[in-house]
């Protein structure tokens, strides 16, 4: 299809061609990894700006939530997804040192205007950071930061590269070690906007997803941990209500499943009581260790 007839609705990239290639056998020797949840809100962040109500008024840490991002630590590498307008104090916060790649899931606001905080990352290395994006997502990037990206780039910017993707890639060390780690971009649909969830080892992160296309499915095999969107128990063209996320949490079948993206309609100790015990919410800096996969086959 020529490029210029593409639009959300008629992505060049399907999720059976993403698949293709996918799936556990590939993750067999990723190590294990701790996952950091660096923000676990909606768009607004919670608090909302100017909002008095039990949530954005609550005592209870987890009802504060910063934007929506992870990071990966999988033996030595640093893996990144996302990098939102809370990325700088979230990467105070957890002491993030070590950042080999970005994972972007889609173009919204919430999801990437911290890349320019990235630019600390080479004061000491200088070594190219690639930026992995569904071929949609880079186009946007590659036009609001034509500073950072353009074929001129302002001296200082970030040594950032994007690259689109459209299948499973591996990620490569940026420093003085050997250390690679295969990632699985995986397609959702966020409303009518293409967005990634991504899988590494036994780890699945998608957020911004109102719904998984049925060939998604099948680069999910084994998930032991399941970091999912889930917005508020009311539904949403964009996102997943509650009772969705936990249909599709069911259909993925994780052992542990955690909802993130939650709005202010949402107190953190009232929800989770609602929820099955293996579904439960998120909150900002929650670190989860996920082992690595069972070689397939071995379930007693
Ligand atoms: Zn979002
Ligand atoms: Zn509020």
């Amino acid at each position: 299809m020529p490029s210029n007839n593409r639009n959300a609705n008629h992505s060049a990239v399907d999720a059976a061609s993403i698949v293709d290639g996918a799936g556990r056998h590939r993750h067999a020797d990723t190590p294990p990894l701790t996952v950091t949840l660096l923000g676990t809100g909606t768009s607004t962040g919670v608090p909302v700006l100017g909002c008095g109500c039990d949530v954005c008024t609550s005592d209870d840490p987890r009802d504060t939530r910063t934007r929506c991002a992870c990071y990966i630590r999988a033996g030595a590498l640093g893996l990144l997804i996302d990098t939102g307008p809370d990325f700088r104090q979230q990467a105070f916060r957890e002491n993030i040192d070590r950042i080999d790649a970005v994972c972007y899931t889609h173009h919204h606001f919430d999801h990437v205007v911290g890349l320019d905080d990235l630019r600390p990352f080479f004061f000491q290395n200088k070594t190219v950071m690639p930026c992995y994006a569904h071929p949609d997502t880079a186009a946007v990037l590659r036009r609001g930061y034509d500073y950072i990206f353009g074929s001129d780039p302002y001296p200082g910017a970030a040594n950032v590269a994007l690259e689109e993707v459209d299948g499973p890639f591996t990620v490569t060390s940026r420093h003085d070690d050997p250390e690679t780690l295969p990632v699985d971009p995986i397609l959702l649909h966020h409303g009518t906007t293409p967005a990634y969830g991504y899988r590494i080892g036994g780890f699945a992160y998608l957020t911004d997803v109102s719904t998984i296309p049925p060939a998604s499915f099948d680069g999910l095999d084994g998930i032991d941990v399941l970091v999912l969107d889930a917005l508020r128990p009311e539904p949403h063209p964009s996102h997943f209500s509650f009772d969705e996320a936990v249909a599709n949490a069911r259909r993925i079948g994780a052992r542990r499943t955690y909802f993130v993206h939650m709005t202010h309609n949402v107190r953190h100790a009232e929800a989770n009581a609602h929820l099955p015990d293996d579904v439960q919410l998120a909150y900002d800096g929650l670190t989860v260790e996920v082992p690595a996969l069972e070689p397939s086959g071995s379930t007693p």
